[in-house]
């Protein structure tokens, strides 16, 4: 009797274990499973917001292409500077400081009306596409230059020198945009196509992918 005892209490023992090892086991399982919905989530989360990084910075690309564009058919004098990532706050102090969405119409009412104070100097763009001042001073390069290009595009130059912005200025002389990048000054063809396509690719609005 009483070995039938002990052997009873040693499977009742044995049982309550391995159900309680199951518990735990499952338990486990689903904590983890849950742990890498929520991860899945997260990764969703990211690709959501860099696909909307991409569509403002291809709509902002669009704009700018635009507005050189016009002020470059126009010969409208213009020195426009993009942030990439070094903040410019410094910089735009020595300017009239705003807050405005870029767009060609607001470009070409500062740089055109010569008769306003905020058509001198240059425009700063912000990381988020958005206008942080115009009448901007900017540093002017120390190096030596061509001749034929003068206070603007040394500016241009100064700028991109002093930061890793990228800054475009159109020539209000020949009409021309150049572009300033690490110091160097490119001046782009008067080719249309080439000039969406060369700004499209310093900004790295080319890669975009369309998904949800
Ligand atoms: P363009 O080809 O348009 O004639 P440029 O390179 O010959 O340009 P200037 O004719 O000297 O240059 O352009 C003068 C204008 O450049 C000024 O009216 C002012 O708007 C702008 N500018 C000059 N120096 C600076 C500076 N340090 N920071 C910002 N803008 C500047
Ligand atoms: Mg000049």
């Amino acid at each position: 009797m009483n070995i039938i005892l002990i052997i009873l209490s040693t499977l009742t023992l044995i049982i309550s274990a391995l159900i309680v090892f199951i518990v735990i086991f499952n338990s486990r399982k689903y904590k983890l499973s849950k742990g890498s919905k929520s991860f899945k989530n997260i990764k969703w989360f990211n690709r959501k917001q860099i696909n909307n990084y991409q569509i403002e910075l291809k709509i902002f690309a669009n704009s700018l292409v635009n507005a050189l564009s016009i002020m470059g058919s126009e010969k409208i004098g213009a020195l426009i500077v993009v942030s990439q990532k070094d903040d410019l706050k410094s910089f735009e102090k020595n300017g009239y400081q705003i807050q405005g969405i870029f767009s060609p119409e607001f470009a070409m009412s500062i740089f055109s009306n010569k008769k306003s104070a905020l058509h001198d100097g240059a425009m700063i763009v912000d990381q988020n596409f958005n206008i942080a001042s115009v009448s901007t001073y900017l540093p002017m390069t120390r190096n030596i230059i061509d001749v034929k290009y003068g206070a603007r595009h040394r500016a241009a130059i100064g700028m991109s020198e002093a930061s890793d912005a990228i800054v475009f200025v159109v020539s209000e002389t020949t009409g021309l945009i150049s572009y300033a990048k690490n110091g160097v000054l490119k001046t782009l063809a008067r080719d249309n196509e080439l000039i969406k396509k060369t700004i499209f690719s310093l900004l790295g609005a080319n890669d975009i992918k369309q998904e949800d």
